[in-house]
């Protein structure tokens, strides 16, 4: 075939497959434009999973009668004027594409008023052209109709999901931007049913209630952190991180529940999102995620939005710094406010309606990294951080989280410390709270080099099996590194001539084939010094079942309280539970 040019119909909707793939794609555009406009009032309508018809009514700005046309060429566009302003959009739309792109693909109904007329003006558009146009009465705003998605692309009509679906991802969508304008007052019609409002209240915690529930709610905490100075004169700008996360008590099965916006546009970024999980690091079970929303606020000329025709992608300039932001600020919450599970949340759990609020009822206002100034010099250390750095950094000494000065009276079931504090009552789990010791000491000597390693007496010969040889084998630099000296010895036999010194006791020979068959186990997604660790720090710490003297429960707890994060062990696990004086008073009557 020789090479002609393309009729423009085709062009527009191959054009329009990279805009709207499914009905969200068009909702996320039409709330795009009104917000923009300036709207305070965002009503969408969905019918049959937005396929049969989708409507964004809002109170915004208008169209001017004499533009309404126009509105829907390709590439028009209100917001931009020139190249350079490319370089710092600030607004939600810039591409001049989203009408022109849906009215390729959809019946479009138009109808918009601006405050200046008297009179609105109703377009109808098929197939990108303008089919009928008159005028109407109608209040302030614009109402966008677009009817019968893909009816003239079959090939993309077969792609869409079920229509469970389809709504499903628009009343994401609708929800995401709600979080990201809490000053604006959304609303979801779903065939004709009222199925999500938020207040419009300016409160991000308000919104959180209406898309995640009360009781979700109530153990987000809140996040405000950043770094820079908001007019840095010839040096950087700020980075703000606003929003809220989850405390470790809520997480869910994937990543969905993290949302981040940039400049309150919403993004899908790998970074931002591995950024916050890992602020958990060690506070989750294995596989669980936490909720997040988070507003990334940085300077427009810092950020490129322009990478993809859905605006879903962003660069940053400094992206080690804003994923450092974001993590520090996370991490920070989550070390300030590590909640202590108490006797009244578990009942509460296990369905007791009247049960006291546990610790975290409120959501906690806390100040984060950067609400605070600093100093010059302090701020231009951090600004060289890689993200690397920010991932091993601790929480800094003052930040910890003081466990109360707790007094043991006594071991329960060989396996809980019974403390007392000013509070009431501790139970304490020996097993987790030693491994919450031990994973900091390690942590902190294997960044020192300096693991606390002890040659044996007489070299240990272990027999291991071609996995456990396998595991070996792939650990053996991370093993070295926490203080095992292990050599082979000829074939399946391998000489241990020394192990950390917070493993020398018991039956070594076996806590070292069962690290190897941990190590074999399945890949859980950390790294390979992590998971090494994480399983020496196990079988090193005292085991449920071991009798502990009044003195080495005194010990464990006294350094427990120099942990940095005391509440929960490596694997997520609670070291501690609270009955709290009041909680007691209650069981027992006295008030
Ligand atoms: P963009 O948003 O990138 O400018 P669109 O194709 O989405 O491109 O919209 C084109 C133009 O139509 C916008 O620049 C704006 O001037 C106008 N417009 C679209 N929707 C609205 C709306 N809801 N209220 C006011 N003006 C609108
Ligand atoms: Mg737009």
């Amino acid at each position: 075939m020789p090479i002609k040019v393309l009729p423009a119909e085709v062009a527009a909707k191959i054009a329009a497959g990279e805009v709207v793939g499914r009905p969200a794609s068009v909702v996320k555009e039409l709330v795009e434009n009104a917000i923009d406009a300036g709207a305070t009032e965002i009503k969408i309508e969905m019918r049959q999973g937005g396929i049969r018809l989708m409507r964004v009514m809002d109170n915004g700005c208008g169209i001017p009668s004499d533009e309404v046309g126009l509105a829907f060429a390709r590439h028009s566009t209100s917001k931009l004027e020139s190249a350079s302003d490319l370089a710092r959009v600030s607004t939600l739309g810039f591409r001049g594409e989203a009408l022109a792109s849906i009215a390729a693909v959809a019946q479009v109904t138009l109808v918009s008023r601006t405050a200046q007329e008297s009179l609105g003006t109703q377009v109808k558009v098929e197939n990108g052209a303008i089919v009928g146009r008159e005028g109407k009465g109608c209040p302030q705003g614009t109402v966008v109709t677009v009817e019968n998605l893909f009816y003239n692309i079959p090939a993309r009509l077969k792609f869409l999901r079920r229509e469970a679906t389809e709504a499903g991802h628009i009343s994401q969508l609708v929800s995401r931007y709600a979080l990201a304008y809490p000053e604006l007052r959304f609303s979801l019609l779903t065939n004709g049913r009222l199925a999500f409002q938020s207040t419009g209240s300016g409160k991000l915690y308000d919104v959180l209630v209406k898309v995640y529930g009360l009781e979700a709610a109530q153990q987000m905490l809140l996040v405000e952190g950043g770094s820079g100075e908001p007019r840095a004169e010839g040096g950087k700008t700020a980075i703000r991180v606003h929003g809220y996360v989850s405390s470790p008590s809520l997480h869910r099965s994937n990543r969905q529940y993290l949302t981040f916006f940039v400049n309150r546009r919403w993004v899908q970024d790998r970074s931002l999102s591995y950024a916050a999980s890992e602020a958990y690091h060690t506070l989750l079970p294995t596989g669980r995620y936490p909720i997040v929303v988070l507003n990334v606020d940085l300077d427009p000329a810092e950020v490129d939005v322009n990478v993809h025709p859905t605006k879903r992608e962003v660069r940053f300039r400094r992206g080690n710094e804003v994923f450092a932001a974001v993590q520090k600020a996370v991490r920070r919450i989550l070390a300030e406010s590590s909640p202590l599970p108490t006797v009244a949340s578990r009942l509460q759990t296990a369905g007791s309606p009247s049960a006291a609020p546990s610790v975290w009822g409120q959501p906690r206002r806390l100040t984060g990294v950067g609400g605070e100034r600093r100093p010059v010099g302090q701020l231009a250390m951090e600004v060289q951080r890689t993200a690397e750095d920010a991932l091993a950094t601790t929480v800094t000494p003052q930040l910890r989280p003081k466990l109360p000065m707790l007094r043991v009276l006594g071991q329960l079931g060989q396996t809980y410390i019974i403390a007392e504090g000013p509070g009431g009552m501790y139970l304490i789990d020996q097993h987790t709270a030693h491994e919450r010791v031990l994973y900091e000491r390690f942590t902190a000597e294997r960044a020192r080099k300096a693991v606390a390693s002890q040659q044996l007496l007489t070299p240990l010969t272990l027999e291991l099996t071609p996995r456990q040889q396998a595991a070996m084998a792939e650990h053996l630099e991370a093993l070295t590194e926490l203080g095992f000296e292990i050599e082979p010895f000829g074939g399946e036999t391998y000489l241990l001539r020394a192990v950390p010194a917070a493993l020398e006791r018991g039956d070594i020979g076996q806590a070292v084939a069962e690290i190897l068959d941990e190590l074999a186990e399945e890949d859980s997604g950390e790294a390979r010094e992590e998971k090494a660790l994480i399983s020496v720090v196990c079988h090193s710490a005292v085991r449920a079942g071991q009798t502990l003297s009044m003195e080495e429960m005194r010990d464990l707890v006294r350094q427990l309280e120099e942990t940095s994060l005391p509440h929960t062990c490596p694997h997520g696990r609670p070291t501690m539970i609270h009955l709290s004086a009041e909680q007691l008073a209650r069981e027992f009557g006295r008030r």
